[in-house]
């Protein structure tokens, strides 16, 4: 199981690196990021209210929602203050303003605070939901797989994010690479500190921490998906049916996930009576 997780892990970083490697490679333009970001942003929506949301109200008590919305106003307010979200930093976006009126203020040295600590929480979101899975039955879930499967779709967004204000600001691309490689191993380093804080609290405490930790990502996810929506929503209307589809493309696939899920624990319930503890 263990393993299984460094795998995840692994694979979240691989994904970041070749995230960074996207604007070299490609021509992003508007309406491809756009559409690749609703896609992204319907997941993650959709690992909150499917698998995350539920789960943690499953595992402690309906007052872990109060977490969830301390979870997105810790996000809400760090996007205010460090400006790490804005996945469009001017140069591809010429048919508007808005974008480069916030792009010239871009930091990437403030922005790079932020990013680190929305990609350490990302970490905490899948050792959470892996503990979560674990807190119920023998096996990981679609809760793992929803929330590492939202993960690894938006990871390239944020790696689009640091490598253009980087190259941007003048930095070089293999230092560039490096940093970018660097933000991608918070998320196991994330996943570790939820473990070595689950391992300190001891059985009990480690439910409850489960149950918390899983509603505030779900609270970080939902404030992620929507500043990735609501900026093209609020002043552009183009390709409106394209990117509705993609948003709820991202949407039912965590849905059927969760739809998997019942069936599978279902099944569990037939072979052991009652979910492990
Ligand atoms: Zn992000
Ligand atoms: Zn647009």
């Amino acid at each position: 199981m263990t393993w299984l997780m460094v795998g995840l892990g692994l694979a979240i970083v691989v994904v970041s690196l070749l995230g960074g490697v996207l604007p070299l490679a490609t021509v992003l333009t508007h309406t491809r990021l756009q559409v690749y970001l609703s896609l992204a942003a319907g997941t993650m929506l959709g690992a909150s209210f499917f698998h995350m949301l539920p789960e943690a109200v499953e595992l402690g008590s309906p007052d872990v929602l109060r977490t969830a919305a301390i979870g997105l106003l810790t996000l809400f307010f760090l996007e205010r203050f460090f400006s790490f979200h804005h996945h469009e930093t001017g140069e591809n976006d010429p048919h508007e303003g808005h974008n480069l009126a916030h792009g010239q203020s871009l930091n990437w040295g403030a922005a790079a605070v932020g990013l680190a600590v929305h990609t350490l929480i990302s970490g905490v979101a899948l050792a959470s939901a892996a503990s979560a899975d674990l807190a119920r039955g023998p096996t990981l879930g679609a809760g793992t797989i929803g929330v590492f499967l939202a993960t690894l779709l938006h990871k390239p967004a944020d790696a689009l994010t640091i490598v253009s204000l980087m190259l941007r600001a003048g930095v070089s691309r293999p230092i560039t690479h490096l940093v970018n490689f660097a933000f991608s191993l918070m998320v196991p380093v994330g996943m570790l500190l939820f473990w070595v804080g689950s391992h300190w609290l001891g059985e009990g405490g480690s439910v409850s921490l489960t149950a918390h930790a899983l509603a505030f990502s779900a609270g970080t996810f939902l404030c992620i998906a929507l500043s990735d929506l609501l900026p093209e929503l609020q002043f552009h209307t183009h390709d409106r049916i394209k990117l509705s589809v993609a948003l709820l493309a991202g949407f039912v696939l965590m849905g059927s996930t969760a739809a998997w899920e019942d069936t599978s624990h279902a099944h569990r319930g037939d072979s052991n009576g009652k979910p492990n503890q």
